[in-house]
């Protein structure tokens, strides 16, 4: 990825009707970036994809595009490949048509074209499949040809479309590794709609966090999930323990923990992940402890979700993780009384 600017969004908005779906959208892409458009149903993410493609006029705004204002260009004229959520191949296509269409509508010579097909079949992991149909691929193997189909014209933007919510779980962190990879070994600059945090975190330079039509926060993986910029980037990126606080005197006061504070007296919404409330290491006379009975235990497999009750807080019921080494060697169990120590370093306060 370079420093370069390749994709500017400026003041986008659409209106569908009275309804605003996207408000004031600013956003830079830089060459070769991964960036997902990340947020829930609605939020409008799949419209700013679209307007990005020409498939969707904004109602406001420009959209530059390596240096050119395409605000204006009918998809034809602009220079992306994209993929869709459900497997938009052409049905009565065999695979090697389907990945040549757009080169064919470029009017490239046949023999060129076979070359170029048989190298993005490859690329995508199923060579020789050039001579089946649709209807013969699992829905991963579809979705890894739309993929070739949209790499093939050499784009300089490939825009994803919820391309994996269609597959099952294994099939989906699969695919989506290998789009990863594939996206750095090309170095194409790449935007994916999800809805889904762990897809954004596990795959993007940068995820654009999206609610009711506006940006909440752009940022790396780790900045939107350790320095979220709002309630809502924290809650919709992550589990989050969610407790009433107050600060006073600068002193944050949350239940009867006494936690550093700052800014001015008011209440507060404290966010603590679940990873920074620990059980060990705790020793006697450490600070932001406190004592609080298992509810529940979920076992996730090398870890648990363990919900406890506490009257420290209020309200009185959180989420720790801890591993199941650590819960058979303290014998714990629901029922079991569990000292928490707080990271006062990591709380967000809102
Ligand atoms: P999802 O994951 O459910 O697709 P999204 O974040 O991609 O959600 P969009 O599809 O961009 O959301 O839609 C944003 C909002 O705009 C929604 O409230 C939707 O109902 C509305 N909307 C989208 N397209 C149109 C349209 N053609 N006419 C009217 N309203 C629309």
């Amino acid at each position: 990825m370079t420093q370069e600017l390749y994709l500017d969004l400026r003041g986008v908005r659409k209106e569908f009707g009275a309804f605003v779906a996207l408000q004031n959208i600013n956003l830079n892409i830089r060459k070769g970036e991964f960036v997902c458009f990340l947020g829930p149903s609605g939020c409008g993410k799949t419209t700013l994809l679209r307007i990005i493609a020409g498939l969707e006029v904004q109602s406001r705004g420009e959209i530059w595009q390596g240096g050119k204002d395409i605000s204006l260009l009918p998809p034809a004229r602009r220079d992306y490949g994209i993929v869709f959520q459900s497997y938009a191949l052409f049905p009565n296509l065999s695979v090697a048509d389907n990945v040549a269409y757009g080169l064919v509508n470029r009017k490239m010579p046949r023999a060129e074209i076979n070359q170029r097909v048989s190298e993005l079949v490859k690329l995508v992991g199923l060579p020789g499949s050039e001579g089946k149909y649709p209807s013969q691929l699992s829905g991963g193997q579809q979705q890894r040809i739309a993929l070739a189909r949209a790499l093939a014209t050499r784009p300089g933007l490939l825009l994803l479309d919820e391309p994996l919510s269609a597959l099952d779980a294994l099939e989906r962190v699969r695919l989506r590794s290998e789009i990863r990879a594939l996206q750095q070994k090309l170095g194409v600059t790449t935007i994916m709609v999800t809805h889904d945090q762990e897809e954004a975190l596990s795959v993007a330079d940068r995820i654009v966090v999206m609610n009711h039509g506006v940006i909440e926060q752009v940022g790396t993986a780790q900045e939107v999930y350790r320095e979220p910029a709002s309630p809502f980037v924290a809650d919709f990126v992550g589990k989050v323990n969610v407790v009433p606080g107050r600060v006073r005197d600068g002193v944050l006061e949350a239940g009867t923990l006494r936690l550093p504070g700052d800014g001015s007296d008011r209440e507060v919404r404290v966010y603590l992940r679940p990873e920074d409330v620990l059980a060990r290491p705790i020793a006697d006379g450490d600070d932001h402890v406190f004592d609080s009975v298992i509810d529940k235990i979920e076992f996730l497999g090398s870890y648990c979700h363990v919900h406890v009750s506490t009257s420290a807080l209020a309200p009185h019921k959180l989420t720790v993780y801890l591993s199941l080494n650590y819960l058979a060697e303290a014998q714990l169990q629901v029922g079991s009384g569990l000292r928490l120590r707080v990271l006062p370093e990591r709380i967000k306060v809102f």
